[in-house]
């Protein structure tokens, strides 16, 4: 890491820690070893319980937001939490702020943040069966969070990147003001701000979330069930489950071990039940958008893949079938946008605004348009709309400088360039920021 990066307090605190840490650690002082006493293995830990609730509300607002938000079905949202809460209630470390939600994300995948914060997505909800299927997932989860594997991550050193450059990531866009937006937007919502678990995290993860499940009542048949799924799905859907792949590395080995353990150490439940009508009830919702989804993850293959005009002809089927679902509508506005055609782009922004105007992506989409559109003014109001449903993105500061140097209010312009380069010294547009602080300030206009 080349050090020009500086970061937010907070977080910077956390990291000049680790980074003292890490070389105590490195020089064989080995200071946080200590046996875990979830899993009872030997863990290097360098971060506290207090950190891991920080970072947990540092990170998440931001991958919520990169995922669109939690759905607006109170139901869904409501069954997923009271599930989740009656399984941590069965783990090792009760006392932690669990939360329990469903983001609008259509990919599959479920994460957990370190303090507590869980959340699945649409796209995995919609390929499971029932109850315990569902119990096993964020029993996995839980999983993670109770043996402590992001912190351990952390204190390895194999995480600072992700964690730490949380914001980093959103702020780093390669392609500049002209550049692509897909890259701009879209690596906030690869999954950077998660953490990368080991093969034996996973392993781990997987033996708690059985055991959590099975304590809170339901079929060990769950976990074998939810291994299947994720593991068919990984052979017929790859490109939906990628980011999956990429956070938990699958593998019919996990599916094996989980029948084999239902079957030996769980024998007894068996037989407990699936809860499979209660699933479906829940979910009933979310279910009738799931022709709506399937186009909305055909087309974010196809966008994936820059061929737009087939992108845009899923999404287009989305929407008519969802006409307010509003991933279909940002996907669609960035798409318009990352075409150039800025206009239309707008329009399809400020329809997600109106869908969901607590989310905050689709005001940095019009803001972005209204920037391209020399709607100077229009850009500034958006982006502080943003600021207000989601403060500290860097990237917000820089726009909004962008859009007073369009107006020619440079003395404001400078103000948001300056505090802008105090979180980013790196990329285009801190080059420009800079550059256009040096140019004023040489011809007097701050
Ligand atoms: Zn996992």
């Amino acid at each position: 890491m080349g050090n020009s990066l500086q970061l937010p307090k907070a977080i910077k605190m956390t990291r000049r820690e680790f980074l003292r840490l890490s070389s105590l650690a490195a020089a064989g002082l080995v200071a946080g070893c200590a046996t875990n006493p979830v899993t009872g293995r030997s863990q290097l830990m360098l971060v506290s319980e207090d950190e891991e609730i920080q970072i947990d509300k540092q990170n998440a607002p931001y991958q919520f937001s990169a995922d669109y938000g939690t759905v607006q079905d109170k139901r869904l949202s409501d069954y997923i939490d009271r599930n989740g809460k009656n399984i941590a209630a069965q783990t090792h470390r009760t006392h932690m702020p669990f939360n329990f939600h469903v983001v609008n994300a259509i990919y599959v995948n479920a994460y957990a943040f370190p303090g507590g914060t869980i959340a699945c997505t649409r796209g995995i909800l919609l390929s499971l069966d029932n109850e315990a299927e569902l119990s096993a997932l964020l029993g996995h989860e839980l999983g993670h969070v109770n043996a402590r594997h992001t912190a351990e991550q952390m204190s390895k050193g194999m995480l600072t990147q992700t964690v730490v450059g949380g914001l980093a990531v959103v702020a780093g866009t390669q392609g500049a003001l002209y550049g692509n937006l897909a890259s701009q937007l879209g690596q906030f919502g690869a999954g950077a701000l998660l953490a990368r678990y080991s093969r034996d995290n996973e392993r781990e993860a997987d033996a708690l979330g059985m055991e959590y499940m099975v304590r809170a009542g339901y079929s060990a048949q769950g976990m074998v069930g939810l291994m299947d799924v994720l593991r068919s799905m990984g052979k017929h859907k790859p490109s939906a489950i990628e980011l999956m792949f990429a956070t938990h590395p699958m593998s019919d080995e996990r599916y094996r071990t989980a029948a084999e353990t239902a079957d030996t150490k769980y024998k007894s439940a068996k037989d407990k039940p699936l809860y499979r009508e209660r699933y479906l009830d829940n979910t009933a919702r979310l279910r009738s958008q799931k022709e709506a989804i399937d186009e909305m993850q055909k087309g974010q293959q196809e966008m994936a893949a820059n061929n737009f005009s087939a992108t845009d002809v899923h999404l287009r089927k989305a929407i008519k079938l969802a006409p307010n679902d509003y991933t279909a509508l940002v996907m669609m506005s960035m798409s318009q946008l990352v075409q150039k055609k800025w206009a239309v782009g707008r329009q399809y922004a400020e329809m997600a605004q109106q869908v969901y105007p607590a989310e905050a992506q689709a005001y940095h989409l019009s803001g972005f348009a209204k920037i391209q559109l020399k709607d100077y003014e229009g850009a500034l109001e958006e982006f502080n709309s943003y600021d207000q449903v989601l403060a500290g993105n860097p990237n917000t500061l820089f726009f909004k400088g962008y859009a007073y140097e369009g107006m020619k209010k440079y003395r404001e312009a400078g103000g948001e360039y300056r505090r802008y380069l105090q979180a980013v010294q790196q990329g285009d547009y801190a080059r420009h920021a800079y550059q256009s602080l040096r140019e004023w300030q040489a011809k007097g206009l701050i």
